[in-house]
């Protein structure tokens, strides 16, 4: 076996590597090793700014999950062993290399998502946050201490790792993806193998670089890239591994829940959204105008969270899609720092937004602003979209049910609170919502009733932090919550220990 790998080993430059420069071809990080797929093949990542190759990256397969849980397998007791304030430690460790390399992390997210740097350090500085606060967690690890009624008997509940935990992310912010998962994984005790999403290696294996230089023992934590059915799935059946959390779409999460849970592993799902904003008629307009275009559009409209369906009271209604439509015209799309957001992430997601506003014309709906692909000499084969607006005519119609997660985002008119609470809340999905009103009765009823994981007043439907929980409703997720001190429970399990401490008297 060894002979085998390291016959088929390639060539790589990231040990020890400089992150500023983009490696022609991505490896594994299995062990202390930088590998290539075991197979031998590669797949080539396109820049999204510009429709041109970036590099080539290692295209995995089972050989190579097999390998990297068994490395896992192996690794994991002693670093289980290892004291969770140590643990801690040495993730800290990893956040403070991510500040001292933030700027070649947000340079590698903005090339291999085409978002600008402004936002990848944005996004870059969330990643390292949440290193900050799960390392502290190391120092608390609460578990409980509670009674008996039992004299002289103790009961206590403590965390205990789960082996090894398998990661499988979405491209949309690919570095905060990672943290969210790898962090809490890691603080508790696991191994954990990270299947990086395929339209965006660079910045999970600058992550597995670091990891390295902050002490990450070897084979406790390990980047594979591929494409899904190829390297995903594998992760997902493999009998070693105990915990898959699942950062994606929910056609692929379905799959993970029915696969993973014929073995009974431990499954986190968070997937996706079609969130609504609501617009009462006492909303200060101008603020609702702006957090819409932050909830529709921002990151090209590719996040779970993104607010695709902009439900407004009639009697604003006019008003509100007129400074909607007028504010929209004026966002500046493209890959620099003076532009509100980037392209989508490759050719086919593209295509499915095109489709998607072709057919909801077809069924009668009207595009207010947008609806096509962005060309000329600043768009050159890049995977620009304009910010669109679409007002359907049914609300059961195709694009307000299913997710789009690109620049497009629905409005709907309706009589009062009572009809926006009711469409809100008539989705397939529940993930995060958002209300614009100044009425204190109506903002806390909205919480109250509003079917969502996430629920915002006078806001977007997007921002979470790293010390709140995230998740949602329904086919939204599986009830699991990312980020926040509940992130610990996706990643350990529970054990209830009982101490008779004097038994002659017990
Ligand atoms: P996707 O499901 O196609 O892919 C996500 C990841 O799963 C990728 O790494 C992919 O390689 C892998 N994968 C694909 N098929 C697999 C299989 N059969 N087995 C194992 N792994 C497999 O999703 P996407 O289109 O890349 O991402 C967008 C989706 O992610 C949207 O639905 C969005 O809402 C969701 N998302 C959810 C959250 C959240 O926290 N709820 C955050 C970001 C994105």
């Amino acid at each position: 076996m060894v002979n085998t790998i390291n016959a088929q080993r390639q060539t790589f430059n990231s040990q020890g590597a400089i992150l500023s420069a983009i490696p022609s071809t991505i490896p594994n990080q299995i062990g202390s090793d930088d590998m290539g797929p075991l197979e031998g093949r590669l797949f080539t990542k396109m820049d999204p700014a510009t429709g041109r190759a970036l590099c080539q990256v290692a295209r995995s397969s089972a050989a190579d999950v097999d390998l990297a849980v068994g490395k896992a397998k192996a690794a994991q007791p002693a670093w289980a062993a290892t004291t969770v304030v140590k643990r801690g430690d040495i993730l800290r460790q990893i956040a403070l290399l991510m500040r001292e390399h933030r700027d070649a992390i947000a340079m590698l997210v903005s090339k291999e998502t085409g978002k600008s740097k402004k936002d990848a350090l944005g996004e870059t500085d969330a990643a390292i946050e949440m290193g900050f606060f799960v390392a502290g967690e190391g120092r608390r690890f609460y578990g409980q201490t509670t009674t008996s009624a039992v004299p002289n008997k103790s009961a206590m509940v403590i965390r205990q790792p789960l082996g090894v935990a398998g990661l499988i992310i979405a491209a949309n912010t690919p570095i905060a993806n990672v943290a969210w998962k790898a962090f809490p994984a890691l603080l508790c005790g696991n191994a954990a193998i990270l299947k990086a999403a395929e339209d965006t290696p660079l910045s999970a294996w600058a992550f597995g670089v670091l990891a390295r230089q902050a002490g990450v023992p070897d084979g406790v934590y390990t980047t594979l890239h591929g494409l899904g059915k190829e390297a995903g799935a594998p992760l997902v059946e493999h009998p070693d591994v105990a915990v898959i959390s699942f950062t994606g779409s929910c056609e692929v999460g379905r799959w993970i829940a029915e696969t993973a849970g014929r073995r009974l592993a431990k499954v986190c799902l968070e997937l996706g959204g079609k969130n609504p904003l609501i617009v009462c008629d006492d909303a200060d307009l101008q603020n609702a105008v702006t957090w819409t275009l932050g909830s529709a559009f921002s990151n090209a409209g590719q996040r779970c969270a993104a607010g695709s369906r902009i439900i407004v009271f009639d009697a604003v209604y006019d008003r509100f899609r007129n400074m909607l439509v007028d504010a929209t015209k004026k966002l500046k799309v493209g890959a620099g720092d003076t532009d509100d957001y980037g392209p989508v992430i490759n050719e086919e997601q593209m295509t499915n937004m095109l489709g998607a506003v072709e057919r909801a014309k077809q069924s009668g709906a009207a595009v207010l602003t947008g609806g096509e692909r962005l060309k000329g000499d600043r768009y050159g084969d890049g995977y620009f979209m304009a910010p669109t607006i679409v007002e359907p005519v049914d609300p059961n119609d195709e694009i307000t049910r299913s997710e789009l997660f690109g620049p497009i985002t629905c409005l709907y008119r309706v009589k009062d609170f009572e009809e926006a609470i009711a469409l809100a809340n008539d989705s397939p999905f529940g993930l995060t919502a958002a209300i614009h009103t100044q009425n204190i009765n109506r903002a806390m009823t909205f919480i109250g009733r509003i079917q969502s994981g996430v629920a915002v007043v006078n806001g977007g439907t997007y921002g979470s932090e790293p010390h709140m929980p995230f998740g949602g409703l329904r086919q939204s997720g599986n009830g699991w919550r990312e980020a926040g001190t509940q992130a610990l429970d996706v990643y350990s399990d529970l054990k209830t220990v009982y101490i008779n401490h004097n038994p002659n008297l017990t």
